[in-house]
């Protein structure tokens, strides 16, 4: 089997009403573009509704498509490190299956890609159509925040949709992290990357499959994935208060020696629950790195396919 000239990476997860619709774009948008030397990878991250069998269906029709099945949904970045791993394709392009990212740019990116002879061109939102206040605000200050914790320079306001060189998705898949933040880790591997702006669209059809619990987790594997300043920030922490606290005994010792120590129920109160809040909070972040440290060191594999539908002969299933 010789490889695609191009290959498509859809991350789905209860996406029934989009695919048909997403089929039939990134068809074209891929034909225009490479002829038909191209594959779709479809892949269904444990959807509760009609999203597999709408896959299998498409795949019957159209040798084009390969769909991949996981066990269970195993989340976003998951399902997306699936299809990298299994698409077969020179360049590769990630878009999500809500047809927010307009497939037809496609041609545009392979053209930025040429012309400034990068390995990534990822897409930059200019605006957000038909998402909440509160998505969006919430978008735009994790991007900010993230800018300013991590080591690894992350460009704002950039999703995963992209299109990537066969040496940069190998780069990519040679990272094994579990708790995986895809476009940090791209961020992460360099060559020559170059931003290409667009408008993102309203979802097709259906609602966001990223409720608020999803969306801080996710934040949070992009701050512990790219950043130890959490980390940092402990140790900033326990020596202003060390300072304020010798400021104390101070203040403490002089009340002794003058007498006047008796009330001073408030501010000892004050203390223990300043004291207590932070302690706990600090806590908390270490626990969090500590958590993903467990999480890394089981070593379990990153997802598992139960079914494939379409031309996958001779691939690897398994999330290792
Ligand atoms: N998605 C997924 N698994 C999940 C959640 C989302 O594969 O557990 C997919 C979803 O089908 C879509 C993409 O990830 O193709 C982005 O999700 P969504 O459009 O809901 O996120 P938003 O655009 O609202 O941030
Ligand atoms: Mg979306």
């Amino acid at each position: 089997m010789t490889s695609p000239q191009l290959s498509v990476v859809v991350p789905c997860y209860n996406e029934e009403h989009c695919l048909e619709a997403l089929h039939a774009r990134v068809s074209a948008a891929a034909r225009t573009a490479v002829g038909e030397s191209y594959e779709l990878v479809f892949v269904n991250d444990g959807s509760r509704d009609e999203s597999w069998s709408v896959m299998q269906r498409l795949s019957t029709e159209d040798p084009h498509l390969v769909a991949i099945n996981l066990s269970r949904n195993h989340g976003h970045q998951l399902a997306l490190t699936a299809g990298l791993d299994l698409c077969a394709g020179h360049e590769i392009l990630i878009i999500d299956a809500d047809l927010q990212d307009p497939p037809e740019l496609l041609a545009d990116m392979r053209r930025a890609m040429a012309e400034q002879q990068a390995d990534v061109v990822y897409a930059v939102r200019r605006k957000r159509e038909g998402e909440t206040f509160f998505k969006r605000l919430t978008a735009a200050a994790f991007y900010r925040v993230l800018d300013r914790v991590t080591d690894t320079p992350i460009p704002l306001d950039t999703g995963d949709f992209r299109l990537m060189s066969r040496r940069a998705l190998d780069a990519f898949l040679a990272l094994p992290e579990q708790a995986r933040f895809v476009r940090g880790m791209v961020a992460w591997i360099g060559f020559r990357q170059v931003p290409f702006a667009y408008d993102r669209a309203e979802r097709h059809a259906g609602n966001t499959k990223y409720p608020l619990g999803k969306m801080i987790r996710f934040a949070l594997d992009a701050v512990t994935g790219f950043s130890t300043a959490p980390l940092r920030f402990a140790s900033h922490v326990g020596l202003w208060l060390t300072a304020a606290s010798l400021l104390l005994i101070v203040y403490i010792a002089i009340g002794w020696l003058t007498g006047s120590a008796v009330q001073g129920w408030t501010s000892t109160m004050l203390v223990v629950v300043v004291l207590g809040a932070v302690q706990m909070f600090v806590l908390g972040m270490i626990g969090e790195y500590l958590g993903r440290l467990y999480v890394e060191s089981k070593r379990r594999p990153l997802y598992l396919v139960a079914d494939v539908a379409g031309p996958v002969q001779g691939r690897a299933t398994l999330g290792y």
